[in-house]
């Protein structure tokens, strides 16, 4: 079975596509990264940054989750990442999403030993 770290890898990390990011990108990548099966996953946001500079953020700010109970830690840098928004007319199977490109703090829980990324929480 796959690893929370692997997932977390698999659903957010695409460090080499910056900056060659189209209108498409979201409803491609949605799909690619298996996030399109089942169910069209709402909302999801990729890291266009190098993995060890996110696994890095396991030992920043510490912060509240969204939960309001775990443990989360917000990047000290911005970062480059994509949000993918499920758009409002969006049909499964036909996962069609709103592509939007920031620099944002990523807020993400972590666990295990290594000490990882596992959740995104949200980017500020
Ligand atoms: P909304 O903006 O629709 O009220 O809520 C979406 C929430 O999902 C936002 O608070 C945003 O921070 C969060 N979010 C963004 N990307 C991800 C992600 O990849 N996974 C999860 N679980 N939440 C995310």
């Amino acid at each position: 079975r796959e690893s929370q770290a692997k997932k977390f890898i698999r659903q957010h990390m695409d460090p080499d596509s910056y900056p060659n990011i189209g209108s498409s990108y979201c409803n491609q990548m949605m799909r690619r990264r298996n996030m399109t099966k089942g169910r069209c996953k709402p909302v999801n946001t990729f890291v266009h940054e190098p993995l060890v500079d996110v696994q890095a953020v396991c030992f920043q700010e510490k912060v509240t989750c969204k939960d309001g109970q775990s443990d989360c830690y917000q990047s000290s840098s911005s970062m480059s990442i994509t949000d993918c928004r499920l758009t409002n007319g969006s049909k499964y199977p036909n996962c069609a999403y709103r592509t939007s490109q920031k620099k944002r703090h990523i807020i993400v829980a972590c666990n295990g030993n290594p000490y990882v990324p596992v959740h995104f929480d949200a980017s500020v």
